[in-house]
């Protein structure tokens, strides 16, 4: 059983020496709990807050303890009364060949119905993100612009997306052309910028939003977050998902600059972390499920073959490297 462990807490951009590996014999699974062999693992940018040694809604990681995220796999040993050999789960797992996991924490899955890897994102953690930070904050109606940042990331295709079936113009912000030509093309984004290539990205959003912006949902924070916010409509709502642009930061940064600006258009802005939904996630499954068979919503999958290229994997995250979800595949 390869395992792959926080080595140290990184100080600003993570590395590969943040990372250590280790073999153990495989878990055995006590009363019950089951013994899950991983299939695929789920990268996420949160995970960089759980290297801090600070609190926040998820516990640090231990130093010298795996790592854990989002995982499906396929129970091999059951003690549990509600699982047998060959269910399909998912779970808080560790970073991991296998987990032994008390079965009141993961949750079957039904291979037939969908992918299994539908678990980690549509129907999953990024897709509820997305379905319940655009619903509940964003509250669309037909006609509105909508701004999403991280636009081809996991979360990101999907707001957009979802903006598109409530009759909203789109306008998504992506950092590379590629990203760019599959969410205008494929998934029929109105606009698209390249913040990385378009110079200002004011003046780009200007004229992508000749009308202003009514939502802005916020994945990544920092200047593209500066540029949107002075461009919000009278009443205007802020989904604040993510800041992945600050997450490496070593020192605070200056605090909001427009407050003065988002007072005088009435605008909402909040933050929310996906777990306030969770006593209606069955309502959000069930629309991106519908919404998935409908062929109303695709997705992207950037998968990255082999355990030991988990780490590489994460570091991918801050450059960019994934279009949609963010996945290693763990076993064949
Ligand atoms: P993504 O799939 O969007 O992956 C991260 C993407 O962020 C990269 O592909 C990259 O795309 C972009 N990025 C990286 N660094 C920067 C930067 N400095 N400035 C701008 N963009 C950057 O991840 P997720 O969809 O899983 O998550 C998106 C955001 O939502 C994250 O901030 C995450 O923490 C947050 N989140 C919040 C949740 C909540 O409950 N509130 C739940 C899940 C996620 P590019 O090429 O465009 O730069």
């Amino acid at each position: 059983n390869r395992q792959i462990l926080l080595a140290k807490r990184p100080q600003g951009l993570p590395d590969q020496s943040t990372f250590k590996f280790e073999e153990t014999s495989v878990p055995k699974p006590g009363d019950s709990q089951v013994l899950v062999r991983s299939h695929y693992l789920s990268v996420d940018p949160y995970m960089r807050g759980r290297m801090n040694d600070t609190k926040s809604y998820a516990a640090p990681f231990e130093v010298d303890q795996p790592l854990t995220g989002g995982v499906v796999g396929e129970v091999v040993t059951s003690n549990h009364p509600d699982f047998t050999d060959g269910d399909f789960v998912t779970g808080r797992l560790n970073w991991a060949d296998y987990t032994a996991a008390d079965g009141a924490y993961v949750q079957k899955i039904n291979p037939e119905t969908a992918p299994i890897t539908t678990a980690l994102y549509v129907t999953g953690m990024p897709g509820l993100t997305a379905y319940f930070g655009f619903m509940d904050i964003g509250q669309p109606k037909a006609g509105e612009t909508v701004v999403v940042s991280g636009a081809a990331g996991a979360v990101g295709m999907i707001v957009g997306q979802i903006a598109k079936i409530k009759g909203c113009r789109v306008v998504g912000i992506a950092g590379s052309d590629e990203k760019v030509t599959y969410l205008k093309h494929e998934l029929h984004f109105d606009e698209v910028i390249n913040y990385k290539t378009s110079g200002n990205i004011r003046e780009a959003l200007k004229t992508a939003c000749p009308n202003g912006i009514d939502i802005y949902f916020d994945n990544v924070g920092g200047d593209i977050t500066d540029a949107v916010l002075l461009q919000l409509n009278f009443h205007a709502r802020v989904a604040l998902c993510g800041q992945i642009a600050h997450y490496n930061a070593e020192k605070v940064e200056s605090g909001p600059r427009f407050l003065p600006y988002l007072l005088t258009r009435s605008v909402l802005l909040k933050g929310f972390i996906v777990r306030d939904y969770a006593d209606r996630y069955e309502e959000g499954i069930n629309a991106l499920a519908k919404w998935l068979n409908e062929g109303k919503i695709k997705y992207k999958e950037t998968i990255v073959e082999g355990l030991e290229n988990a780490p590489d994997a994460f570091l991918g995250l801050f450059r960019g490297e994934n279009l949609g979800k963010q996945l290693v595949k763990v076993i064949d």
